[in-house]
């Protein structure tokens, strides 16, 4: 081994895996390889985990798999807000949409904390186990090769041997493009603009979908402040910049009325951020010596929120696999077959909302009635259930088979 993974010595006869990216996907997959007793070096091209919003959700699933790991309770003692129900306002018409509470779950809520808290803890338990290491401030740029696999990564600190690299990224993935492997787009006909509004004591307590005449607003309850999604047609920010900065307050004014005088917060489009929202997903996940998991794998629609998720459920099916150190294809396929149905189902399930509700409210000049589906859920509790099973738990949720050996 050379640059960045020489000074450490290590066991010659354990396998080395490294994983590009310390996002939920790369933290929960070097956890649990160390803990496993595998020689696993994460590495994360930044400094530290403090970057910008990109969602802070913890699913009932995700919490399952901390009390497996025997984590939950310490995790849910940092500071957190609990989610047990979905509402959606569609014009005057409020309604409940999930309800996480009807789930057959042991924390039956999501749990928002921000992801660099999430990523933080996943980092200081991963240290406690001595075949784990965390390169910070170290980008993988490309792949190296040995006997025809991929063998190692280039990185900006040095070139790292590996004898499985893991290509965890994210949705802009180097190690994937370095591979070649082939990416079909499903498309997205919206975007969103994420941007904070303080909240105050008498504000609704509820984390909701405002739709109504063109609009659609997400507010998420962060205790001392509202994290908000705008959700736009895919190449309107432009003409939306161009009626200007006062014309989206007084929108976002009526979308939540009594946040309205703190809309003035807002002083420019910096305030404003835009992620420009892809539904992709790799047509094979892995070649000889890689394997690609979460957003590198498959970028997810920001509807219902279920990207953090699904990154940590394909880290811990990853790791069922891999902890064994048979990196041969056959296993690194395993690892696809496990999580491309519930990829698939997740998708389809996002573009279906996509396109039949929110392409339809964003074109919508009149005020906007809930749809028949949505009527539906408000009406039977039982149906309620579907949603907050597919947001809260997912399909062919994970647990974590991989044993401790460190
Ligand atoms: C604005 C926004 C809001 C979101 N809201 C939600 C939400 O509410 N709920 C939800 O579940 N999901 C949400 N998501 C999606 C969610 O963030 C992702 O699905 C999830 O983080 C994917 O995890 P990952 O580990 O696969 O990738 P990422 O979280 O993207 O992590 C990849 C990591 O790799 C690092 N990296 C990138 N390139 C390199 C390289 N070359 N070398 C080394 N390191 C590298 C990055 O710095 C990053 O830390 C949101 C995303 C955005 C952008």
């Amino acid at each position: 081994m050379g640059g960045a993974g020489a000074a450490v010595d290590w066991d010659p006869v354990k396998k080395h895996v490294v994983i590009a990216g310390g996002g939920p996907a790369g933290m929960m997959l070097g956890l649990l390889l160390a803990r496993a007793g595998s020689h696993a070096t994460v590495l994360e091209k930044h400094a530290d985990f403090l970057r910008d919003f990109r969602g802070d959700t913890i699913h009932p699933s995700t919490l399952e798999l901390l009390h497996e790991l025997g984590l939950a309770e310490e995790f849910l003692r940092l500071p957190h807000q609990e989610v047990r129900e979905l509402n959606a306002q569609f014009g005057d018409e409020r309604l409940k949409v999930a309800e996480f509470s009807g789930l057959r779950a042991r924390y039956p809520f999501i749990a928002m904390i921000p992801q660099w808290d999430f990523l933080d803890f996943l980092a200081r338990h991963a240290a406690g186990y001595p075949s784990f290491r965390l390169e910070m401030q170290c980008a993988a740029q490309d792949l190296l090769y040995r006997d025809g696999r991929v063998g190692g990564v280039k990185t900006t600190k040095g070139d790292i041997e590996a004898d499985l690299v893991i290509g965890a990224d994210g949705r802009h993935s180097t190690v994937r493009e370095k591979a070649g492997l082939e990416l079909v787009d499903l498309g997205a006909p919206i975007d969103a603009l994420w941007f904070r509004v303080s909240r105050d004591a008498g504000d609704p307590p509820e984390t909701m979908a405002r739709f109504d005449r063109g609009s659609i607003l997400v507010m998420l309850n962060r205790g001392d402040y509202w994290q908000c999604a705008f959700v736009i047609a895919k190449g309107t920010l432009e003409p939306l910049k161009e009626r200007g900065l006062e014309a989206f307050r007084a929108t976002l004014g009526s979308l939540m009325p009594f946040a309205k005088a703190r809309m003035s917060a807002l002083r420019s489009w910096d305030d404003v951020k835009l992620l420009t929202v892809q539904v992709n997903r790799l047509r094979r996940w892995y070649r000889e010596g890689l394997l690609c998991i979460g957003d590198a794998a498959h970028a997810m629609s920001p509807v219902g929120g279920v990207g953090i998720n699904l990154a940590i459920q394909d880290a811990v099916a990853a790791a069922n696999v891999l902890w064994r150190q048979d990196f041969s294809l056959g296993r690194l396929s395993e690892v696809q077959a496990r999580r491309e149905f519930p990829t698939l189902a997740t998708q389809r399930f996002q573009v279906l909302v996509q396109d039949r509700i929110l392409k339809r409210v964003l074109g919508e000049g009149d005020a906007i009635r809930p749809p028949l589906a949505v009527r539906l859920l408000t009406r039977y509790a039982f149906l309620r259930r579907i949603p907050a099973r597919v947001v809260g738990i997912g399909v062919r949720p994970e647990h974590v088979r991989s044993p401790v050996r460190a």
